[in-house]
């Protein structure tokens, strides 16, 4: 049976010490959250977010905006943020509304205060091997492995999903590790032939139970990323859970797994930019 890897219990941990550290600065960190819409989805993980930081002691400012905002407004916002001095973080929850670019919202962000590390600076940072902060969900992941002495070094990592925000720093982190990485898509050609040699198989790509026990290694350690909402309002992942425990080596459950590892991550980059910024 595999071994669970409880993200929710080491979060808790993490997040312990991330109020001690918190506490040890000269001015409480502050994160400022850009919300726009009416997303449920969205409403929830912020409001998560909220709440993760009250518990550490870092400030929290949530500037709620209606979906009909524009880009220009959402620009504006941006660099007042970017200008705030008792701001150390920001972060735009995504997805924006329909008719909105995310990525000039993005990009206009100050490196130094995106937290999200989506900044084309800060992505250029992690893929030079040189990273600012570390992507939430991918440092989540490492550090669940790492918590479980799961070996990374020369291991053959196999990614499904290749998105800027799970699967591509992933990649980079994997490989920055000496794992040797695989990453797929919804293009990949025989998906199973290569998962079955996965000693790391890591699964973003939302889609409930596109992994089967056939398709995973004896031993392996399994990493749900997805948090897929399905019918009746239960969250569950891409891997099929009860037919993969008996063969995997280690496996994360959904919910509990990395969603608890990638919001204490974000904790550890706000307090991060706090450091940098009152250090200056
Ligand atoms: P995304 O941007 O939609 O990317 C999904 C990726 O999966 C794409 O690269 C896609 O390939 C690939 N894919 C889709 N169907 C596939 C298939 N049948 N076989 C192989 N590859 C396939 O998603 P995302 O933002 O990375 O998020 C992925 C999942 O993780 C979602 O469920 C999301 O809610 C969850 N998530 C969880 C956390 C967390 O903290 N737990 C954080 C972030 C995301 P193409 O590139 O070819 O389209």
């Amino acid at each position: 049976m595999a071994i669970k890897l409880d993200g929710a219990a080491l979060a808790a941990r993490l997040k312990e010490q991330i109020r001690l550290e918190a506490a040890s600065l000269p001015r409480p960190p502050m994160l400022a959250v850009v919300l726009a819409g009416e997303d449920p989805a969205s409403q929830i993980y912020v409001r998560g977010k909220e709440r993760d930081c009250a518990e550490c002691g870092i400030l929290s400012r949530t500037h709620r905006l209606p979906a009909d905002v524009s880009q220009e407004e959402l620009l504006s916002l941006a660099s007042r943020l970017n200008h705030d001095k008792s701001v150390d973080g920001v972060l735009v929850q995504l997805p924006l509304p329909e008719g909105l670019d995310p990525r000039p919202v993005l990009h206009a962000l100050a490196p130094e205060k995106d937290v999200d590390c989506f900044h084309p600076l800060n992505a250029g940072l992690l893929s030079l091997g040189e990273p600012r902060f570390l992507p939430c969900t991918p440092a989540g992941i490492l550090t669940l492995l790492d918590e479980y002495n799961v070996p990374i070094r020369g291991r053959r990592c196999v990614i499904i999903g290749r998105s800027r925000l799970v699967g591509r720093p992933l990649a980079q982190l994997l490989t920055a590790r000496d794992g040797t990485v695989t990453l797929c898509h919804s293009r990949t050609e025989d998906l199973p032939f290569l998962t079955r040699q996965a000693d790391v198989l890591v699964c973003a790509a939302g889609r409930p139970g596109l992994v089967t026990a056939d398709m995973v290694k004896p031993g392996a350690a399994v990493i749900d990323v997805s948090m897929n909402r399905v019918p009746g309002g239960t969250l569950t992942g891409d891997v099929d859970f009860p037919g993969v425990e008996p063969i995997a080596g280690f496996l994360t459950p959904v919910p509990g797994g990395v969603g608890p590892m990638t919001r204490a991550c974000l904790l550890q980059n706000v307090l991060r930019a706090a450091r940098l910024r009152q250090s200056v």
